[in-house]
């Protein structure tokens, strides 16, 4: 990722890491306060994760109204994530 930022003592791309898991409510504490933290204080990740946060809840909601298996969600939320390193 260009221009790296280290802000709440991690970096950019290790908080991305985190996002889908922040959103799915599955981070100790520890790594909810790095992912808070940082985002608060880069512009970068703050706007990367409220776009994050949109499409995954719109795949959620597609999901849902489609009554997906829930391994369609978890693929697409796969894509998504390598799509932050590519
Ligand atoms: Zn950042």
């Amino acid at each position: 990722m260009l221009g790296e930022r280290v802000v709440g003592g991690k970096k950019c791309s290790e908080v991305l890491g985190l996002l889908s898991r922040y959103l799915d409510g599955d981070l100790d504490a520890d790594e909810h306060r790095w992912v808070v933290t940082h985002v608060e204080g880069c512009a970068a990740c703050a706007s990367f994760g409220s776009r994050f946060a949109e499409a995954i809840a719109r795949l959620r909601e597609e999901a849902a109204r489609e009554g997906l298996p829930e391994g369609v969600g978890a693929r697409l939320k796969a894509r998504l994530r390598s799509a932050q390193s590519g």
